[in-house]
C-alpha cells in the first residue's frame, strides 16, 4: 500500500482556511484532516473530538513529555499540537492527511517529513481581511487590532510554503486546492506504484 501524503495548510484567521479544507475533504475520496489537540477555550458550537481536542494545559504538558506530539506550537495564548500516532496511522493506510496548523508548526513537519506538501491560503486584499475579522463577533477596536497583528505575523512566513492559494472567490480557491492534491497523486512516485498491475500488464 502506497503512504499517503501529508499536506499543510496555514493561514491568518480571516482567510477562510477551514471552510476551504472542510469542503476539500469532503469533495475527494482518500482525504481527510487531522484533529488537533489544544488547551483553548471552546467556542460556540465546537464539538470535541470533531473540532479539537480540547485539553487542559498539564495533560497538554504530559502529552509532550511523553513524545506524543508530531509537532506543537503555543499559539497566541494557547498550545495547540499535531499526534503522531493518528497521524502516521493515516499515512501508513494509504490515506492523504491535511493539518490545519500555524508556520510554527509547519517547520517542525518539514524538518521531519521533506515529502510534506505545504499550501499557504491568503485574503484577497487588506481590506477584506479586515471586513472578515471585524465581524467575528465583536466591534471593540483593540481585540479588532490585535486579531489584525495576528494575521500579518502569520502572513509573514508565507514564502516558507512551496504553494499560495487567494481566497477571493471560493469556488476557485476550492478547485485549487483540489489540483494541488490530484496533481500529487499523479506524481510518478505516488502513481507508479499504484497503478505496478497495470504497468506490469502493459510491459509485458
Ligand atoms: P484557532 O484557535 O482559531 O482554531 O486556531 C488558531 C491557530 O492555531 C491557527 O493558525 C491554526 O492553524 C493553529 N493550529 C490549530 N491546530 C494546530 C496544531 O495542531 N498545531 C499548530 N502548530 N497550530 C495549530
Amino acid at each position: 500500500m502506497p503512504q499517503g501524503t501529508l499536506f499543510i495548510v496555514s493561514a491568518p484567521s480571516g482567510a477562510g482556511k477551514t471552510s476551504l479544507v472542510r469542503e476539500l475533504i469532503d469533495s475527494l475520496d482518500g482525504l481527510q484532516v487531522s484533529v488537533s489537540h489544544t488547551t483553548r477555550e471552546r467556542r460556540n458550537g465546537e464539538v470535541d473530538g470533531v473540532n479539537y481536542h480540547f485539553i487542559d494545559v498539564p495533560a497538554f504538558e504530559a502529552m509532550i513529555e511523553r513524545g506524543e506530539f508530531f509537532e506543537h506550537a503555543r499559539v497566541f495564548d494557547n498550545y495547540y499540537g499535531t499526534s503522531r500516532p493518528a497521524v502516521q496511522a493515516a499515512l501508513a493506510a494509504g490515506q492523504d492527511v491535511i493539518l490545519e496548523i500555524d508556520w510554527q508548526g509547519a517547520r517542525q513537519v518539514r524538518q521531519q517529513m521533506p515529502d510534506a506538501v505545504s499550501i499557504f491560503i491568503l485574503p484577497p486584499s487588506r481590506e477584506e481581511l479586515e471586513r472578515r475579522l471585524a465581524s467575528r463577533g465583536t466591534d471593540e477596536h483593540a481585540v479588532i487590532a490585535r486579531r489584525m497583528r495576528d494575521a500579518v505575523s502569520e502572513m509573514s512566513h508565507h514564502d516558507e510554503y512551496d504553494y499560495l492559494v487567494i481566497n477571493d472567490d471560493f469556488t476557485t480557491a476550492l478547485r485549487e486546492l483540489q489540483s494541488l492534491v490530484i496533481a500529487r497523486r499523479l506524481t510518478l512516485a505516488r502513481a507508479g506504484e499504484h497503478h505496478a498491475p497495470l504497468l506490469k500488464a502493459l510491459l509485458g
